[in-house]
């Protein structure tokens, strides 16, 4: 249940709402909004009866949440979240470009790789020091070093970065280092990870699970913003089908029903979907006009060199071709009605 107080509620009145709560044993939070305070009820068994509330002073209204998700959903929350990326927006009517190699392996690569992709227009660069790989003989990364180097990527361009926390034993590091910490798609329901992501003072972005569903992934992101981290980031990055002629299939209706149900930014990911580069600039424009507030998109110098993804990863050229190209779809489409900024339709399973 959602408590909507009046526009004029005093901080008193606000705080014995959240006293009555409380006192009945469930958890209330307040939800940033416009101009006025919302309170949201957590953790109750069944249903809240709302006289516990209405009549209260300061009270406008209760409105019972019927997805799931609660804190996520734009039931609670109308308004887009603005996520802020070490001064960098993602969210509203901004196109974020995160872009950098798949994994970085010396502070070379990282460094020629950051100045192609800033050059281009790039926003943040992204690059893994911990990867999660399919076989254990594959390159694990650079783990410590990894990170040290990204950091240097951000002092000499200024570009805050982005790379995967893969367990609890190195998010201390890891958020030491990153402007944004990534969840990747084999940890997307990792509950202790989320848990522990929910409680970080940087920013999320999460990753769809291969085979989750839109409202699996929603709920992913519930931990995080009911552990008190709003600042979350869904990446849609494909999912597992029959097809053999990319690496998973890109999800891009999730993009308008992520939007029409959280209030959360969405980026995609094409380059992890396709599996190989020739798809990734369709899939690319592709993203930004089913309206996905970014990309995330790995770019490597020497491709065929790559410690990972190589075969997905842009050369430098193509990467500048693509942020022209998604440039000016984004213009094209930018004030477009159809950019739902309020959720008024009904939810995915219905219809
Ligand atoms: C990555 O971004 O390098 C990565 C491993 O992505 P995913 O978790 O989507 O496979
Ligand atoms: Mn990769």
């Amino acid at each position: 249940m959602l408590v909507v107080m009046e526009k004029t509620a005093t901080p008193e009145q606000i705080q014995s709402v959240v006293d009555v709560i409380q006192n009945r044993g469930y958890t209330a939070r307040s939800i940033p909004g416009g101009d006025r305070v919302s309170i949201g009820i957590l953790n109750n068994p069944g249903p809240v009866d709302p006289s516990l509330v209405v009549g209260l002073p300061g009270v406008k209204e209760a409105i019972r949440v019927t997805r799931p998700y609660k804190l996520v959903s734009r039931e609670v929350k109308p308004v887009d979240t603005l996520v802020d990326v070490g001064g960098v927006p993602i969210g509203g009517a901004h196109l974020t470009i995160i872009a950098g190699p798949c994994a970085i392996e010396s502070l070379d690569q990282a460094m020629t790789i950051a100045r192609h992709v800033q050059r281009a227009g790039a926003h943040l660069f992204r690059g893994g020091a911990y990867k999660p790989r399919t076989s254990p003989y594959s390159f694990q990364g650079l783990g410590e070093e990894g990170l040290k180097i990204l950091a240097r990527v951000r002092e000499e361009t200024g570009m805050p970065v982005v790379t995967e926390v893969m367990d609890e034993a190195t998010f201390d590091l890891v958020e030491a280092y990153a402007d944004m910490v990534q969840i990747g798609t084999r940890n997307m329901q990792n509950f202790s990870l989320l848990r522990r992501a929910g409680h970080s003072h940087r920013p999320i972005l999460l990753k769809r699970g291969m085979a989750a569903t839109v409202e699996e992934w929603l709920m992913a992101a519930e931990y995080i913003l009911e552990g008190g981290n709003g600042q979350v980031v869904l990446c849609e990055r494909g999912v597992r089908t029959f097809v053999n002629h990319s690496r998973n299939t890109l999800d891009l209706s999730s993009v308008p029903v992520v939007r029409k149900e959280s209030h959360l930014p969405i980026v995609a990911d094409p380059s992890h979907a396709a599996g190989r580069r020739d798809q990734v600039i369709p899939l690319a424009r592709a993203s930004v006009a089913v309206d996905a507030h970014g990309l995330m998109v790995e770019v490597h110098h020497q491709p065929d060199q790559a410690l990972s993804d190589g075969a997905q990863s842009l050369y430098p050229e193509q990467f500048e071709l693509l942020m022209r190209q998604v440039t000016d779809i984004h213009a094209a489409f930018r004030h477009s009605p159809a950019l739902v900024r309020n959720g008024s339709g009904k939810g995915f399973k219905g219809g």
